[in-house]
């Protein structure tokens, strides 16, 4: 493949023909026609009209003997990105595999590649082998890329540097592990021409100056070497090795060593016919020259991951200077400077089939020869890649930056975001897909550029996050924080509201949160530790109010109990202690003096109260109240006397009257009663209290008034207490 040779439809159609049908031949021919038609009146920079280029793409893909399809594919490659032509139409047109093969370059054209650290050169790799999907995608890819280097020289200075950058990081390594390594130093050695010019013209000024002196040198090995292969009877070819440039440059960096110093500099390399004579050759030299120590590498029974198979050996030459000779067979050597795309051809027997089965094969062949490649820790990790992206499923999206992030295929906005950050993640609230506000659930494409919406002020992560997220590791990341982060922060705050709870109930928590009374309450619950029950207090999962009634049930029913005995022994204790009342009813009878009158216990009435009185057998006169139901009976209506209250009375005699007071069951209300009663300088006779199912309190008193007045007073007093409902005058 010589740079300066442009090549023409007829020189590629001739190749082809080489190891093509005539009917491959013809689909080529259509393929060009059709482009030439689709780019007419479209020129390059440099003036000339547009069709060259992909004539040389394609022609690039012929001497690298590819199927008719890429070639084809490398003619129309250009044809959906820059004109009218659609996909469809390549595809009615061809077939479904072009239309595939352009597809897959028109979308990898897309890809915009800034120069990053190195992770982020191999994560750009990597997105290309999978956006590919096809590795011929890649490799008329790579041919388009060596005649846009070989023609770099139309654009501006700083296009130049941009695209040799992106050359030297992605597209020369591609290149090097598919094994194509006369497209890889033809990439490398243009783009350090744009890179370092300065560099790159000193070497090769250098490499003038000695070549004279070098090549006498070779020419005297490689007689030398001639003479012993003719003597063993082995068939060889001998040439001086090419220089890269590249290669050397590098060397000289990275070694720190100068032009002269670079071993290789002085290399010789020999085909043969079988392995059997590669070993033969290598004997035969080591014979004639010293060999080097540590220098002798055996890439036949271990070839490179990318297929390279050849015997490396560096001997101390005639005049004293290192000397590095390459042995291997010509086949070895087709797939040391074609690769991938040699063995494609070899596997075929120079011809390709068409059918969807062979490509199949084609696949599995290729993912064999991965498996049982086993090198260098990096090339073993890149054919690891290579693998997975081309046969299973990965997917390479772009920060806003333009750095490449690879998730597992069907991955969503959070996936990328906990890649990028565990806190970007927990804050995640929205997601931009190519500048377009996306769902969560959104699935991942390949070259997406991924804008990541969060807020200081989102509630963290939801349980559903665990259904739609794809990685394990943004899965890890959201119960991580349903565990850990918010758990903590839930532990403490449950903890606090229950303890503010249960002083609001009059305890002191320490009193309350006792070992025993908390299993008591977390395993009524259902928690397994208390933990758990203050964590599901804090995120409100239950009420702190409905743990501290719980928590306190037992410490609130024997405090209450114990205050109402007390209060009890306490009245009864001053009613004993009072003087017996005087009998004096206070009661005056119509027209009747001396009348033993008798207030009825039944109704208790009060001065003020409408009264009614009837004469009893051997009793004397009865006083009711007049509403009193025992004083509405038939008997009762036919023995009825006026009675009234005396007036003026000076004595305050005091009378008995009951209340029954309801009210919200809680803790204290009976006292409150009771101490609201002893305000207003009023004895209690009796107290009793009950309450029902409903939280309802019954409190029953019995009191000493003097009149209605005073015990409006009482009953005023007492209904302005809180949680009573009613307070009623009973009758016994
Ligand atoms: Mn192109």
């Amino acid at each position: 493949m010589a740079k300066s040779d442009i090549m023409t439809i007829d020189d590629i159609l001739e190749k082809a023909g080489q190891y093509l049908t005539e009917e491959d031949t013809a689909f080529i021919r259509q393929a060009f026609e059709f482009a030439e038609q689709a780019h007419a009146d479209q020129f390059r920079k440099s003036g000339e009209p547009y069709i060259i280029h992909p004539v040389q793409v394609a022609g690039i893909l012929t001497e690298l003997e590819m199927d008719a399809e890429t070639i084809a594919g490398g003619f129309l490659h250009d044809v959906v990105e820059d004109t009218d032509v659609s996909i469809e139409s390549i595809e009615e047109a061809f077939n479904h595999e072009v239309a595939m093969l352009v597809d897959g370059v028109t979308k990898l054209g897309k890809i915009k590649y800034k120069s990053k650290e190195a992770i982020q050169a191999e994560n750009h790799r990597k997105m290309f082998v999978a956006m590919a999907k096809d590795i011929r995608v890649i490799l008329i890819k790579l041919a388009d890329r060596l005649h846009n280097m070989r023609t770099l020289k139309h654009l501006p200075p700083e296009k130049q540097r941009r695209i040799s950058n992106e050359t030297l990081e992605i597209f020369a390594p591609l290149a090097h592990r598919l094994g194509i390594s006369t497209i890889k130093w033809e990439l490398e050695d243009t783009a350090l021409r744009y890179l370092n010019p300065q560099q790159y013209y000193r070497i090769v000024q250098l490499m003038k100056q000695k070549r004279d002196q070098r090549e006498s040198y070779i020419e005297e090995v490689m007689n030398e070497v001639s003479q012993q292969l003719k003597e063993m009877n082995i068939d060889a070819d001998l040439s001086g090795r090419p220089k890269h440039l590249y290669s050397i440059y590098r060397k000289m960096m990275k070694q720190n060593k100068q032009f002269n110093e670079i071993y290789d500099l002085l290399a010789v390399r020999i085909l043969v016919n079988s392995i059997k004579d590669c070993y033969a050759v290598l004997g035969i030299i080591h014979t004639c020259w010293k060999p080097m120590p540590g220098r002798f590498k055996d890439y036949i029974a271990m070839p490179k991951p990318n297929l390279y198979q050849s015997l490396h050996t560096t001997v101390i030459g005639p005049k004293g200077d290192p000397l590095e000779v390459q042995i291997r067979t010509k086949e070895m050597h087709d797939i040391a400077e074609y690769g991938i795309a040699a063995h494609w051809a070899y596997k075929e027997g120079k011809r390709v089939n068409n059918d969807k089965k062979s490509f199949e094969e084609k696949l599995t062949w290729f993912r064999e020869i991965l498996d049982w490649q086993n090198d260098t820790h990096d090339a073993e990790e890149f054919m690891e890649s290579l693998k997975v992206d081309l046969f299973s499923d990965m997917v390479y999206v772009f920060t806003p930056k333009g750095d490449v992030i690879e998730l597992p295929s069907g991955s969503v906005p959070l996936d990328f975001a906990y890649k990028i950050h565990t806190e970007i993640g927990n804050k995640t609230i929205g997601a931009k897909i190519n500048g377009k506000m996306e769902p969560l659930d959104y699935q991942l494409k390949n070259g997406d550029i991924i804008e990541v919406m969060t807020s200081k002020h989102s509630y963290g992560p939801s349980q559903d996050w665990l259904k739609i997220t794809q990685t394990s590791q943004a899965k890890n990341k959201i119960k991580q924080f349903f565990k850990k982060q918010r758990r903590e922060e839930n532990i403490i705050k449950g903890k606090e509201a229950v303890d503010k709870e249960i002083r609001d109930l009059s305890f002191e928590p320490k009193d309350v949160l006792t070992q025993e009374n908390l299993e008591r309450v977390y395993e009524k619950f259902n928690f397994s530790n208390e933990e758990d029950m203050y964590a599901a207090v804090g995120y409100q999962g239950i009420t702190a109010a409905l743990i501290s009634t719980r928590l306190t049930d037992k410490l609130r029913k024997s405090k209450e109990k114990q205050d109402l005995e007390q209060t009890i022994e306490e009245v009864k204790t001053e009613v004993k202690n009072k003087k017996p009342q005087k009998r004096d009813s206070g009661v005056k009878v119509e027209g009747v003096d001396n009348l033993l009158v008798r207030l009825s216990k039944c109704c208790n009435p009060v001065p003020g109260d409408r009264i009614v009185g009837y004469i009893t057998k051997g009793r004397g006169v009865s006083v009711h109240r007049a509403d009193c139901p025992n004083a509405q009976t038939e008997e009762a209506k036919q023995r009825f006397l006026h009675v009234d209250w005396e007036d003026n009375r000076t004595d305050q005699k005091q009378y008995h009257v009951d209340l029954e007071i309801s009210g919200y069951d809680r803790r204290g209300l009976v006292n409150e009663v009771l101490q609201a009663v002893n305000e207003t300088k009023t004895n209690i006779t009796y107290v009793n209290g009950r309450s029902d199912r409903n939280k309802m309190a019954f409190i029953q008193i019995t009191i000493l008034i003097h009149n209605t007045g005073h015990l409006r007073k009482i009953v005023e007093r007492i209904k302005q207490i809180t949680d009573v409902y009613t307070v009623t005058r009973t009758l016994q």
